[in-house]
């Protein structure tokens, strides 16, 4: 326990992956946590359910977060609920690869949608509602930096995540809450491994000097330091977590 008691996080996309990972690292460091998915009903209650046997706090919170009014009705439902928040993680997010000459419209506006529009859906009503001392954490990628083909358009939302968490760093002046980015490498979960062949998945395993997949809880805890009261003084910075693969 960090004696965050009193605190509520926000953690979009927590049903599955690196978002369930998050959010019952952070209940486990003391935080009410808010349970976002979208369609995983049952996987955002079992997290619950995980939370809840282990003495924390949470609830389940039904949010498509490319739709604004529901992210604003979450956001509504948290403060209803337990008086207020304090912590986003802005986690949620697609993958679609392919090169841009073979990439359709769908594949360009299903990922603006999900990555860069439910990004900035959220980062609103943070912006507006959150605490004094908030954090805000944004799942950036390590493809940002990476640049490998077939990345550009899911790359492209994660740059577009790492310039407003710069921008908002500033607008948020004096109200003592932190905006920064985490960029995982390959992490070992469904967006990761489905639909790529064994050979590809022990190429790029291989990739970090530390020779292995980073896994969900790896991101969790650079994203508990970030929202704890260690990572107070850090602030506008996107920190990479990827075993060092760049
Ligand atoms: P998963 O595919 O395992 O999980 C994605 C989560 O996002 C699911 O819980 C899903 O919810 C949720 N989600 C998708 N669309 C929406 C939406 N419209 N509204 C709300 N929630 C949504 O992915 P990861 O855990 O791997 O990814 C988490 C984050 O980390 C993403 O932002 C990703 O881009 C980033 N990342 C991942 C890397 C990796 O190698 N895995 C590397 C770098 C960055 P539901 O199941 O309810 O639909």
């Amino acid at each position: 326990m960090n004696g965050d008691t009193n605190k509520v996080a926000i953690v979009t996309g927590a049903a599955r992956g690196i978002g369930a990972a998050i959010a019952e690292r952070l209940a486990g460091d003391g935080f009410t946590v808010v349970v976002n998915y979208a369609g995983s009903a049952a996987e955002a209650e079992a997290v619950v359910g995980r939370i809840e046997a282990k003495g924390g706090k949470a609830i389940a919170a039904q949010a498509d977060v490319s739709d604004a009014a529901a992210v604003a009705r979450m956001f509504d439902a948290a403060q209803t609920a337990f008086g207020g928040v304090d912590v986003l993680v802005n986690n949620a997010g697609i993958m679609k690869l392919a090169t841009i000459a073979e990439s359709d419209d769908a594949l360009f506006d299903s990922q603006i949608a999900v990555n860069l529009k439910g990004s900035f859906n959220t980062l609103r009503e943070a912006a507006k509602r959150l605490r004094e001392g908030g954090r805000i954490i944004n799942l950036s990628s390590s493809v940002v930096g990476l640049y490998q083909p077939g990345y550009a358009v899911y790359a492209a939302t994660k740059a577009g995540v790492e310039a407003m968490t710069h921008v908002m760093v500033k607008e948020l002046r004096g109200r003592n809450i932190t905006v920064n980015a985490i960029a995982p490498g390959p992490t070992a979960t469904a967006l990761f491994l489905d639909g790529k062949p064994q050979s590809v998945i022990d190429t790029l395993t291989k990739l970090a000097p530390l020779e292995r997949l980073g896994q969900p809880e790896d991101i969790a805890s650079a994203v508990a330091f970030l929202a704890g009261p260690d990572g107070a003084w850090i602030n506008g910075q996107v920190l990479r977590a990827n075993g060092g693969i760049i």
